[in-house]
């Protein structure tokens, strides 16, 4: 999807306008990093258009150290990838000085940039706006976030300009992120399945953009695959430059989640399964993408604790359920296995059975597990993919309990090795 980020000057009313956007009524309307952070990444779609609306903290190109030069740095690399900007700016205060210095930094940016003057509460009387137009960014577009004004017509400037196709999709090879805390080892692996499968690092087809970090090909029974890795490790120039800064990789992480198919992430088998690599795997989930779990730094354990981590891993990631693969980056034990198993957690995600299959095996559940009194599941079949999910016409949907809900999902990941995948399953009313 095309990327459109919300840049702006700290507390011009980025969240509120973003709220208004994507018709939601969260509450977070503060500059502070943390707040937005998390969410960084929206779908949003406007007059048929579909885009990844990204929510930046306030913007302080003068910020040198500290909390402001962090999500400074955070909404630089949300311009870095975006296509289309959506300067946002107060009419109450401005154009300020700090508007100014925003404006001269997009200028190097490739991207478009659509400039919008909030808090024009009467749009009418909008003469304020004009002074704005001494950013350069052409004319200002007036609008109320709070009453919801004039944002209409700012959205059909910003679809107006969104790329036909983006760039990235002009290769439609499956995409593989590799995702996990710093120092896990994302770098050393990606370089080495680089290195190993001879990649075509900087001339992968259609992609401009430095989100790429190559294109890797392998062997299988049934021919050749090939993914394109997503870089989210810092092996580009940009990224190097900023590594070690968490809000960096973070919004990066984010990105490439999203644009993956299948997410490879890493934990670091001295330390376990940490919270943070809790949190990656929350936002794979929630993005609708698939995961397999790479048990990295195998050469420095034991055994005993490879299989320790590994339980660990199936304890704690009780939604996806990923399966996961002990490697070491470092030696390269293991990654020869790593494509494979992205292959199969990929071929999971991309599920379908033929509707009687799923209809002759969920009858088999019924008899061998009948729901409770009254209620009749009279059918069922697969209502979706990538990933998959399976729909069960009910006489009664309401009276199905989770739990019974829950064993159908559980046999159907059974049955199709299901891992790493979140498996929807819904009751409807047959009827
Ligand atoms: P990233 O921040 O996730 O990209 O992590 P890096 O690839 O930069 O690795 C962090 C550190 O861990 C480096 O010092 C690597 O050499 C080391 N490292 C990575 N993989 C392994 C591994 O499999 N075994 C060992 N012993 N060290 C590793």
């Amino acid at each position: 999807l095309p990327v459109v980020a919300v840049v702006g000057a700290p507390n011009v009313g980025k969240s509120s306008l973003i709220n208004r956007i994507l018709r939601r009524r969260d509450a977070v309307v503060s500059d502070q990093p943390g707040t937005t952070r998390d969410r960084s990444y929206n779908r949003a779609d406007w007059a048929g258009a579909e885009f990844d609306l990204v929510d930046t903290g306030g913007m302080v190109p003068r910020a040198k150290v500290g909390l402001e030069s962090l999500v400074t740095l955070q909404a630089r690399v949300a311009v870095e990838e975006a296509d289309v900007i959506l300067h946002l700016t107060d009419a109450r205060l401005g154009p300020t000085e700090a508007d100014a210095a925003i404006a001269r930094e997009l200028r190097r940016s490739p991207a478009k940039v659509v400039l919008a003057v909030n808090k024009l509460d009467n749009p009418a009387d909008d003469t304020e706006r004009h002074g704005f137009h001494s950013l350069g960014e052409g004319e200002p577009h007036a609008v109320s976030a709070i009453h919801g004004l004039g944002v209409g017509d700012l959205l059909d400037a910003v679809v107006a300009l969104l790329p036909e196709t983006p760039a990235e999709e002009d290769s439609d090879l499956p995409r593989l992120a590799i995702v996990g805390r710093p120092n896990v080892g994302k770098s050393t692996l990606l370089n080495r399945l680089l290195g190993a499968e001879r990649a075509v690092v900087s001339e992968v087809a259609g992609t401009t953009t430095d989100a790429v970090a190559g294109e890797v090909e392998f062997e299988t029974a049934g021919g050749r695959e090939r993914y394109l890795l997503l870089d989210t490790a810092g092996v580009s120039k940009t990224a190097r430059k900023a590594s070690g800064v968490p809000y960096y990789s973070s919004l990066r992480t984010s990105g490439a989640i999203r644009r993956s198919d299948v997410s490879l992430l890493l934990v670091d088998a001295v330390e376990g399964v940490v919270a943070g690599d809790l949190r990656v795997a929350r936002e794979i989930q929630e993005s609708g993408r698939a995961c397999g779990v790479l048990v990295n730094k195998r050469d420095l354990v034991s055994p005993d604790r490879l299989r320790e981590v590994a339980e660990g891993v199936a304890a704690r990631l009780t939604d996806l359920k990923p399966h996961s693969l002990p490697i070491s980056a470092l030696t390269g034990a293991g990654v020869e296995d790593v494509l494979p198993f992205a292959s199969r957690v990929r071929a999971a995600y991309r599920l379908r059975v033929p509707t009687h299959e799923i209809a002759e095996f969920v009858n088999a559940l019924v008899d061998r597990n009948a729901p409770p009194r009254g209620v009749k599941i009279r059918y069922a079949t697969q209502t979706g993919t990538t990933p998959p999910r399976f729909t069960l016409f009910a006489n009664r949907p309401d009276d199905l309990p989770d739990n019974y809900i829950r064993y159908v999902e559980n046999a159907l990941r059974e049955r199709y090795d299901l891992w790493g995948v979140a498996v929807g399953v819904k009751a409807r009313s047959s009827r």
